[in-house]
């Protein structure tokens, strides 16, 4: 949106003036070390950071869905995540000819940021998703990537693009298609995980079922949990469904980026967020989170025209749904669940 990238703009600019004016040891800059470190020196750094923040009390959070942009903030999340928490992101890059940009921020601060592949959230991927997922493909043959970004099936337009009057991401790619076959395909013989956006319709989850039978063995988070905006279209969906799908499917996850509970989806008028009722998290969807607490993760939905709005998006987090967990099932949801999805072991500090 023009009048966000114009405050960033203006933000960034104070940001590298004052940079200037105090010197650049104030950043918390980490050198590119000289090659790729190995996966095991990786995650011992990210244990590292988890314990710190578990040692002085507090809860780590691993946020699992955040796009990436060359305009991206970073100097601005590194003190997001600093003030709230938040050990590590999973940074998704979009608008890239490649997901080298994640590998790079990860360079830069290999104790923060996990290597994750190209978002599917912009052209590259509904034009041509077969060359996307080549790329992909031959890039997780470095073993530098431990995730794969969202990938957009069935996708409503975005508030911000109604705000604006576009439609051009009201995205269809049939799941049980080649695109879907190929990026299920690879998650099962690679053992990355990868997310999935699907706006959700009765119509679309047999497909979706179909997908699941056939490659067992694929990591798929399903992302925003509970998020339905047009309910008419979406009967069967609630979390006695997705507690079935979740029983039935051992690689099924999902993540709990989801709007505020008195968010209004515009185009429908729907309350979009079902996990919610009277701003409480839902006793149904709750019950759900504690009987499968290994089948969630955190996810901020980080994106440039809401950068601004992070802190409060990871504080309804914690406020709203990790708070109203048990002990063990917030700690999994937290960061545990993230930890073994990403490393492909049970955390252990
Ligand atoms: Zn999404």
């Amino acid at each position: 949106m023009p009048a966000a990238l114009g405050g960033l703009t203006v933000d960034r600019r104070r940001f590298l003036f004052a940079v200037a004016a105090t010197g650049a040891a104030a950043l918390p800059f980490v050198p590119r070390p000289a090659k790729a470190q190995s996966r095991t020196a990786v995650v011992d750094l990210w244990r590292s950071r988890i314990g710190a923040i578990l040692a002085r009390g507090g809860l780590p959070i691993i946020d699992m869905q955040a796009t990436y942009l060359a305009e991206t903030n970073i100097a601005r999340m590194i003190e997001f995540m600093d003030r709230l928490d938040v050990a590590l992101i999973a940074f998704a890059p979009a608008n890239a000819p490649n997901s080298q940009p994640s590998l790079a921020l990860h360079g830069r601060y290999p104790d923060r940021f996990i290597p994750t592949t190209n978002s599917g959230e912009f052209p590259r991927w509904w034009n041509n998703p077969a060359a996307f997922l080549a790329g992909v493909k031959n890039e997780l043959k470095s073993g530098q990537y431990f995730l794969m970004g969202e990938h957009e099936f069935r996708h409503y337009p975005s508030p911000e693009q109604v705000q604006a009057g576009q439609s051009q991401r009201d995205i269809t790619i049939p799941i049980d298609g080649p695109a879907g076959d190929a990026l299920f395909r690879l998650g099962e013989d690679s053992g990355v995980p990868f997310q999935i956006h699907y706006d959700v319709e009765d119509r679309l989850l047999p497909p979706f079922e179909a997908m699941l039978t056939r490659h067992p063995k694929a990591k798929v988070i399903w992302c925003h949990l509970g998020m339905v905006r047009y309910p008419d279209r979406a009967k069967l969906y609630g979390p006695a469904y997705v507690r079935g799908l979740i029983e039935r499917f051992s690689g099924l996850h999902f993540d709990l980026a989801v709007p505020a509970p008195n968010n209004i989806y515009r185009p429908s008028g729907a309350r979009d967020s079902t996990i919610y009722r009277d701003g409480k998290l839902d006793p149904a969807w709750r019950d759900l989170l504690e009987t499968h607490a290994d089948r969630f993760v955190v996810g901020s939905d980080y994106r440039l025209p809401i950068e601004a709005r992070y802190g409060d998006n990871i504080e309804r987090v914690r406020s709203l749904i990790l708070a109203a967990l048990s002990e063990p099932t917030r700690q999994a949801i937290a960061y545990g669940n993230a930890w073994r999805l990403t490393t492909g072991s049970a955390w252990t500090a």
